[in-house]
């Protein structure tokens, strides 16, 4: 069999090769390489395809989380509630902003913060909630927002991963106070470089963000408060503008790539929990194995590449040693991290690919 990869950005840019090109040419004939008009052209329709009423674009998904809580106000003694099954950054730019990220267990089956865990982590310090709509699924946001507002909390999701899903029939990105999401070239929409995106509904909010995205200047040379160099390219904007026709279809692709997998696995592997509100983007399909680390040998061998989101949850990070926490805390995320295998997810993956990746791991269980 031919290599194949994990996410096949190859295939994808040979699909839109022309007007991606075009795209790209179009910036560089215009040398407006920083603010060009993509990238307002990029808020403005992934605004709407939210069904939000402002984005402001971003350097990367890491800087649009960093600029939500400089937004935000939150600072030295105040409590964030987060997942400790994520990416580092949803933790890093809480402890960024000198605050102290509090972490709550996941669900067991869709590995999303569990909102029934989430009065007890509350104290007079704790300022808003963090949730990740992890691998590509929303979390309980109309339990958690309720949660929220009877404490007088924001909540704030870390899209990062799930640009495109939808819960209960709104997108994510537009269920919470503010939200960020990821263009890295390997989440579901994706730019050739780093990216990000905030949204709200709120004004003011989004006034600030654009405001701390360059350097917390509010007229030329005219700064107002620390922000951060947090600009998103007008290359990348254009990118992503010229992927946005193909968006959803890839969408659809990515459901049928899912169902294709759990037709074949369930029953033999854990396969992912998707909630009936949800229609998740598969961010990545993550599946759940004994002997996990012998499994991804063994698929290694057999040239299907696999990732492991994630192997170490964020309390036993050595840069989160401080928080004090038991290796035994947070028992859902600790064994998540022991099962978990993510195997090829994109939309461009053929049954094919699909046949050697399900036999290769069928015959790799032990
Ligand atoms: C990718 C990711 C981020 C960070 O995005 P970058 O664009 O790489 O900075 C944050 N949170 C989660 C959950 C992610 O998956």
């Amino acid at each position: 069999m031919a290599h194949m990869e994990f996410i096949d950005l190859q295939t994808q840019y040979r699909h839109m090769r022309d007007p991606m090109n075009r795209a790209i040419q179009t910036v560089l004939d215009s040398s407006r390489y920083i603010n060009g008009p993509q990238v307002k052209e990029l808020e403005d329709a992934l605004a709407q395809f939210v069904g939000c009423t402002h984005a402001v674009g971003c350097s990367s998904g890491t800087d649009a989380l960093l600029g939500i809580l400089m937004a935000l106000g939150v600072g030295p003694g105040d409590e964030v509630i987060t997942t400790p099954f994520t990416f580092i950054a949803t933790a890093e730019t809480i402890a960024l902003t000198k605050a102290k990220p509090v972490f709550v267990d996941v669900e067991p089956d869709t590995l999303n913060l569990d909102p029934t865990l989430i009065e007890a982590a509350i104290t007079p310090r704790t300022k808003g909630i963090m949730p990740v709509s992890i691998f590509g699924q929303c979390a309980d946001y109309d339990a958690i927002n309720t949660i929220a507002e009877q404490h007088g909390l924001w909540v704030v999701e870390d899209g990062c991963q799930s640009f495109g899903a939808s819960y209960k029939g709104k997108r994510s990105c537009n269920l919470t106070l503010a939200a960020a999401t990821s263009f890295f070239p390997a989440k579901p929409l994706g730019c050739y470089g780093d990216g990000g995106m905030t949204f709200t509904n709120d004004a003011q909010l989004a006034q600030q963000l654009k405001v701390i995205r360059e350097h917390g200047q509010i007229a030329q040379y005219q700064h107002a408060r620390l922000g951060i160099n947090g600009r998103l390219d007008t290359l990348q904007a254009a990118i992503l503008l010229a992927k946005l026709p193909f968006f959803a279809d890839e969408i659809t692709a990515r459901q049928q790539v899912a169902a294709r997998y759990a037709e074949r696995l369930a029953g033999k592997v854990r396969i992912p929990t998707i909630r009936p509100e949800n229609i998740s983007v598969f961010a990545q399909y993550t599946v759940r194995v004994a002997s996990r680390d012998q499994v991804r040998a063994t698929l290694a061998a057999a040239g299907i590449p696999t990732a492991v989101h994630y192997p170490i949850p964020l309390h036993h990070q050595t840069v989160f040693a401080d928080l004090n926490h038991s290796k035994e805390a947070f028992p859902h995320a600790t064994l998540a991290a022991t099962e978990v295998i993510s195997l090829p997810m994109h939309p461009y993956l053929t049954i094919e690919q699909q046949d050697a990746v399900t036999e290769a791991l069928l015959n790799a269980l032990p």
